[in-house]
């Protein structure tokens, strides 16, 4: 049977809803304390979970910290998003091999179907997942995207303890999942508000040893979602002054963004949207074999931009311009909205702590006062 409407898990159930995945899925992953950071790895047990955990991120910081208690998710967001599960850093396309007659023949890498449970998902990388499905389920279609895509099933828990650097409220993605998920969680510290999102997620539900959710529940869970909502200090404009960007090709602010840059390419390589990349052959020493393979790029490398040879974005103030101007306005254009979640990633990872928000603000300072 399954169960439609949401239920209260006490917090000995989590364990059950992690046996529960694991007994369906290929792997399960969730999020754990790995090198200073959160990010996710393989989940079988509940306490590998970052309970009791913290986390202060500013500009250009990040650190983790005690928040004290028995809440499993009372932190925001590492600089891992979902992109590196279905979006891989590294794809292999092809391998070639020269056979004895001294002829190429090109061998496919077929799509193998991978079924996957993550918990712990985001609501702003909800959102971003919906924006790289619609790059990369277009047409054509990513095939090693779609089978991952396809066995992907996501429990996410609404954002309580937002971090400095975020602003989902502000680009409408966050603090609170609002779809695009199989199950979700509202963490109190009794236990969880569990509901489901998807059939998938219901059928899961329904093997779960859950009670009635109670009036107080509710109004605790509402409570701690307006506050991590009213809480964010950061925020971007709405879309439409944002599309004034290509206005401002000239601005002179560009060119002092570019003396603090170091072209680095960390914001884009945390970034839950971005979705550039490069092709390179890599020929085995043997001379017989090769692999064709294609890994994350950035906007932010001179090779990104190279026609004939030569970079068209020669200096790094061009590149944090095109950045800035396709994340925030010609998105727009291409997918129907900003291609910012809100994640705050680019501003905690930034090693000189630039800021988007700051540098939006600053060029379209002069258009909206
Ligand atoms: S541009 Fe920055 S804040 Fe926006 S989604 Fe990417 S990493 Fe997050
Ligand atoms: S904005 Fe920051 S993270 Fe991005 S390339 Fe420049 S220095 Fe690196």
């Amino acid at each position: 049977m399954a169960v439609e409407e949401p239920r209260f898990l006490p917090r000995a159930g989590l364990q059950r809803l992690i046996d529960r995945l694991r007994n369906q899925f290929q792997q399960v992953l969730g999020p754990q304390v790995c090198d200073g950071a959160i990010v996710y790895g393989p989940l079988q047990r509940l306490q590998q979970l970052p309970i009791g955990q913290g986390d202060r991120q500013a500009p250009g910081s990040y650190r983790l910290e005690a928040a004290g208690g028995e809440r499993c998710f009372a932190w925001a967001n590492g600089p891992q998003a979902l992109k590196p599960l279905l979006f891989t850093p590294e794809q292999p396309v092809w391998r070639s091999v020269r056979n004895a007659d001294g002829q190429l023949e090109f061998l496919p890498m077929p799509a193998e179907p991978e079924s996957l449970a993550v918990i712990g998902v985001r609501a702003c990388d909800l959102a971003a997942l919906a924006l790289q499905d619609a790059h990369f389920l277009g047409d054509p279609a990513d095939p090693w995207y779609v089978a991952r895509r396809e066995g992907l099933f996501l429990v996410a828990v609404h954002c309580t303890h937002p971090a400095d650097t975020c602003f989902c409220a502000s680009t409408g993605d966050g603090p609170t999942c609002c779809d695009g998920f199989d199950l979700a969680l509202h963490e109190l510290d009794e236990g969880f508000i569990i509901e489901a999102g998807s059939k998938e997620g219901a059928t899961v539900l329904a093997d779960l040893a859950t009670l009635p959710v109670s009036r107080e529940h509710w109004t605790a869970a509402q409570a701690q979602q307006a506050e991590a909502a009213r809480t964010q200090r950061r925020h971007l404009r709405p879309a439409h002054e944002l599309a004034c960007l290509s206005d401002a090709l000239m601005h002179s602010h560009w060119a002092e963004v570019g003396r603090r840059c170091l072209s680095c390419g960390n914001c884009t390589a945390v970034c839950p949207s971005c979705f550039c990349h490069r092709h390179e052959e890599r020929p085995a020493i043997d001379g017989v074999h090769s692999a064709h393979v294609r890994s994350w790029d950035s906007c932010f490398t001179a090779a990104h931009s190279a026609l004939h040879g030569r970079p068209v974005r020669a200096d790094t103030a061009q590149r944090y311009r095109q950045w800035l101007i396709h994340k925030l306005c010609t998105w727009q254009d291409q997918y129907g909205r900003i291609g910012c979640v809100g994640c705050g990633r680019c501003i905690s990872w930034c090693p000189v702590g630039i800021d988007l928000t700051a540098e939006a603000e600053t060029v379209l300072g002069a258009a909206y006062v």
